[in-house]
Formats: C-alpha cells, structure tokens, sequence
C-alpha cells in the first residue's frame, strides 16, 4: 500500500514549532528574527513566490523585509542593497529571488550575500561545508527533502539512492545529503545512459529535472520511496517530473505534486532564518 507524503501538513507542523522558537528569541532579544526578500523585476512566477514566503515568514513570527525593485536595476545598486542588508543588525537572511534579469550576474550576486546571512544556502561558501560534511546553512529544497524522509522514518544506510538532475540548487547539494546518511547515491542527468535501468535499482528516487512526468511509473522498483521536486505547469495543470498515477502504483512513498517538495521548501527557507538569527546572537 503507498502512503503520500503530505508535505502541506508536515509544513504546518513545523511551522509551529517554529512560531514558538521565534516568539521565545524576540522575547529574549527583544526583535524578531529577520528575513530581507529581494525581488528584482516583475516575473509574475517569482512574485507568488516572494508573497508566499513573506505571509509564510509573518504567520511563523518572523520579520520580513521585502525590497521591491524595478527590472532595470542596474548591478551597483543590487549591489549596495545587499551591503546595506548586510550590515543591518535587524537582517539576520537574504534571499534574492532568482531568476534575475539578464543583464545580472546571478553568482555576482550569490556572493555579495554575507554567507551567514544566506539562508538558501547558495554561497560558495555555505555549499563548500556541505560538501566538507559540516553543513551551516543547507539549500531549502534539499533540507525540506531530507526532513520528509526522517520524518516518515525512510532508512538511507546501505541504500541505492538515485537523484536526476545535478544542480547547485537541487540535484548536488541533496545528492551529498543522502550520502551523509550513507546511502549510495547515483547522480543522472542529460547525458546518463540507460536513466530507466538505473532508476529501475533504486530504493530511493529524487527527481529534479523539470520536465513533466518523464520518469515513466513503470520505472519505479517495487516498494521504492519517490521525491518528485519537479514543477511543471502544463495544460493539464502542475505536473512533477514522475508519471504519478503510475508511480504510486509501485512505490511505498511518495510525495504529490502540488502538495509535497514545495511546501517543505519554504518551511526550510523559515528554519534557516531561525537558524540564522541564533547564530548571530550567539556570535555576539
Ligand atoms: P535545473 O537547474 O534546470 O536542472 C535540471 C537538471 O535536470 C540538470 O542537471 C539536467 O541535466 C537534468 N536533466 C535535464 N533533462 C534531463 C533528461 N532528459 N534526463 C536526465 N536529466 C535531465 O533545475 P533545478 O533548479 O534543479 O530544478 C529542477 C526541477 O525542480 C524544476 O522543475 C524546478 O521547478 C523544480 N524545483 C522545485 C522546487 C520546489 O520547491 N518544489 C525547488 C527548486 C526546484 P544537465 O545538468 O546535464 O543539463
């Protein structure tokens, strides 16, 4: 029998944990922790997003900061917003909503970002200690991915574990995680021979790819647990990258698309700020 990871209502467990977390650091530091959110331009995509992380950060007790500018900002001043967020003691994150407009330089950017401030957890810096085995800030979308899999108790040791898609966003930084656990991970992507057969051995499968239902249900091993970062919006509506009427049919996990990753990813956007705001308090 499958069971669907229900990544809505594991979010909202979380997110009033961290309610409580967040009341207790303003009570004892007298400020709310802090998330800047830095919207660059008028992508109607990017600004759902920002609005659904700015009510996130409000209903869980966090201050957000939101910079608006327009899609002619020119790189000076992007960058000197960022060294002002910075310096603000008030501004313990800083998230840039990507993409940019072309004529930014999307790693210019990344790196400005104190790296103690960077809760997407992107800066070289912040990625470099997820691959030397001491993560600080880790990407959103790969915590929230290894937040589900604890909390439905899914066992990594020894296990085959294969991820599709190989970018600093998704693909590596979960592909390291589940390596900390001790799985063995195999990473695909445009140019793997034979995708089917490996995914075909797997007892765990992370799809981050971003082409609607391309890995085929009947791919899936028997009893397999199924991550499907994918958001595709197609005609039918929002697909992941897993055929899941099939999927579901093999698997023992499995997360929706819409209703799974995505939530997760912000509640983990909220957990990093948390994060965040203690480290500088106790660096003080
Ligand atoms: P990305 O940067 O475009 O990376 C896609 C990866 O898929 C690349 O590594 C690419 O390989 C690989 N790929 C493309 N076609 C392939 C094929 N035919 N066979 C095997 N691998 C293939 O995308 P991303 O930022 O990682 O995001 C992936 C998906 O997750 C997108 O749908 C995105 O919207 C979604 N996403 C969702 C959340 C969430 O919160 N739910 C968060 C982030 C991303 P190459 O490296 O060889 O090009």
């Amino acid at each position: 029998m499958v069971s669907i990871i229900d990544g809505n209502e594991l979010s909202r467990g979380k997110r009033l944990i961290m309610a409580e977390e967040a009341g207790d650091f303003s009570r004892k530091y007298g400020r709310q922790p802090g998330l800047a959110v830095v919207l660059v331009g008028e992508d109607p995509a990017s600004a759902i997003y920002v609005r659904n992380k700015k009510k996130a950060c409000e209903a869980a007790g966090l201050r957000s900061f939101d910079h608006h500018l327009d899609a002619g900002t020119g790189r000076k001043e992007l960058l000197a917003l960022i060294g002002k967020l910075n310096a603000d003691p008030a501004v313990d994150g800083i998230l840039v909503q990507f993409p940019v407009p072309p004529h930014l330089d999307p790693q210019e950017i990344q790196l400005a970002i104190d790296p103690g401030k960077d809760v997407d957890g992107l800066h070289p810096y912040n990625l470099g200690r997820l691959l030397s085995g001491t993560p600080t800030l880790v990407p959103c979308t790969p915590a929230g991915i290894m937040c589900m899999l604890s909390e439905y108790s899914v066992a990594l040791k020894g296990r085959d574990a294969v991820v599709i898609g190989r970018s600093n966003l998704v693909g590596k930084p979960v592909a390291l995680l589940l390596m900390m656990e001790h799985a063995t991970v195999t990473i695909c992507h445009s140019r793997t021979h034979g995708l089917d057969r490996k995914v075909r051995n797997a007892d765990i499968v992370v799809a981050a790819v971003g082409r609607a239902e391309m890995i085929r249900g009947d791919w899936i091993r028997e009893g397999a647990v199924v991550i499907d970062v994918g958001m595709n919006r197609t005609e039918a509506g929002l697909k992941g990258d897993v055929q899941f009427d099939e999927a579901i049919k093999r698997a023992s996990l499995i997360t929706p698309v819409p209703g799974g990753v995505g939530p997760m990813t912000i509640t983990m956007l909220l957990d990093n700020t948390l994060r965040a705001a203690k480290n500088h308090v106790e660096k003080k």
